[in-house]
């Protein structure tokens, strides 16, 4: 292909990308990558590197690069029908088969899904359902949302409210006064040293029971969670919590919300968070791993419970005022059906289980004693390494020293992709379920070496 030399130039000129130091970026200081082409694990850029893509895009190209059959269930969507609407009960066959296949698969309880195009307008559909039940049920007041600190479900005015990450807040006047946050279940985090995980879980428990108490059960509406932190750290859940924190939501008659966007379809080797820490939540929250990515598409999986009072509300009240132009688009909808069936011929779940286990035991091997590893931690196929100062003390790097980017930069330069986390000094792994065993071991290496380099 004939290269075009202008367009690093345009896309400082023309392009706005999302999570970018603008100013760096226009004036071309910071590393930038165009990218060409992908397969399997890995992806290439423009300028011929071909680099191990540890982190799957933003934890979502599940099954891989380049994988036809999704293409071709793609291209064979766009000629049939590229586009209809699912207002008042119109529906395509690929956006009803992928609404059975995902209840199929999805914990016990669920009853329906509504189809939207991201992470964040799924998680806003979420909160509107939930305003929606509380005001058919005659509880007007009862709408505040519990967040997690450290938690992430989008971008949006509400989204970026429940996220529990500074930068999404600042200077954007966020969060709003309906959401209210409560303490990172970071069990390195903790605030004292000796406390065992139970402990600590025992801990988080009471922090909510004192928020509920101090807001008033009777104001909140619900609480939302991703399985496993994502965005804020990589950070499962201590010993015993999504069953505690269950029980004093249920007590206070709280919705709970499961934000799977990162768990659902089997990063964690399971094929919902949910049912891998008996969560039994109201609502699930889907995206990513639902079409790995290959077209934009999310979902809402409502449970029983709200179904029924949904159904109760356009009884009393006509349809629901809740619609999006490109809500189940078909083309999304096929992506999502092949998707889901070669999740299962390749059986790559398991492989997220099994090839995400042995990454995160070459990983301990190799760094569980490095003086600046504080902890290494994951579930299935997400692995995270926290660095610090002092590890004896928990003592963590200044901010300032970037020391977190420029691990991930000396990686990249041995051709290998991780995630600088954005708060801490956190290296992120989540690659793709096909990953094989001689991939998982460059990845460690890679992380040896650039860590090495950067910290002596
Ligand atoms: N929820 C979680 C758990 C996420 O990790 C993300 C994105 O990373 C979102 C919601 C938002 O999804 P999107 O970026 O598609 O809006």
């Amino acid at each position: 292909m004939l290269r075009n030399d202008q367009l690093e130039q345009w896309d400082r000129e023309a392009f706005f990308h999302p999570s970018t130091h603008l100013a760096q970026h226009a004036r071309g200081e910071s590393p930038t990558r165009i990218v060409t082409g992908g397969a399997g694990c890995h992806i290439t850029d423009r300028d011929g590197n071909r680099l191990l893509d540890a982190f799957a895009g933003l934890y979502c190209v599940n099954v891989g690069y380049g994988r036809t059959e999704i293409a071709e269930a793609i291209a064979e969507q766009a000629r049939e029908l590229a586009y209809y609407h699912a207002y008042v009960g119109h529906g395509t066959e690929a956006s009803i088969t992928l609404a059975t296949m995902i209840l199929d698969r999805a914990p016990r309880g669920m009853s329906k899904v509504y189809f939207g195009l991201s992470g964040s307008d799924a998680n806003e559909t979420n909160v509107k359902l939930i305003w929606y039940y509380n005001n058919i049920l005659g509880r007007p007041e009862k709408k505040k949302i519990i967040s997690r600190w450290r938690g992430y479900h989008g971008s949006g005015l509400m989204t970026g409210s429940l996220t529990g990450l500074e930068l999404f807040h600042r200077k954007f006047d966020l969060p709003l006064a309906q959401v209210i946050h409560t303490d990172a279940p970071f069990y390195y985090r903790r605030p004292d040293a000796v406390m065992s995980e139970e402990a600590f879980t025992a801990h988080l428990v009471a922090e909510l029971e004192a928020l509920i108490e101090r807001e008033g059960a009777d104001t909140i509406a619900a609480f939302i969670g991703e399985p496993v932190l994502g965005t804020g750290g990589i950070v499962p859940p201590p010993a015993g919590y999504w069953p505690a924190i269950r029980e004093v939501l249920r007590r206070h008659d709280i919705l709970l919300v499961a934000d799977e966007v990162v768990t659902g379809f089997g990063r964690l080797g399971s094929m919902f968070g949910s049912d891998h820490y008996d969560i039994q939540p109201d609502l699930i929250t889907i995206a990513k791993g639902l079409t790995s990515a290959y077209a934009p598409l999310s979902g809402s999986i409502v449970g029983d419970r709200m179904w029924k009072v949904l159904e109760q509300g356009t009884d009393e009240n006509g349809p629901i005022g809740h619609g999006w132009t490109y809500s189940a688009h078909p083309i999304g909808a096929a992506a999502g059906v092949a998707n889901l069936k070669l999740l299962d011929d390749l059986n790559l779940v398991a492989n997220a289980g099994e090839t995400g286990a042995y990454l995160n035991q070459q990983m301990q091997a190799a760094l569980a004693d490095h003086p600046h590893v504080g902890e290494i931690r994951g579930e299935g196929m997400l692995c995270a390494v926290e660095l610090v100062e002092d590890r004896d003390g928990r003592r963590f790097f200044d901010p300032a020293r970037k020391v977190g980017p420029s691990v991930a930069a000396a990686m990249a330069k041995r051709s290998v992709i991780a995630r600088a986390m954005p708060q801490g000094d956190i290296i992120g792994y989540a690659p793709p379920f096909c990953l094989t065993r001689d991939e998982a071991d460059t990845i460690v290496a890679a992380t040896v070496e650039a860590i090495n380099e950067v910290l002596g």
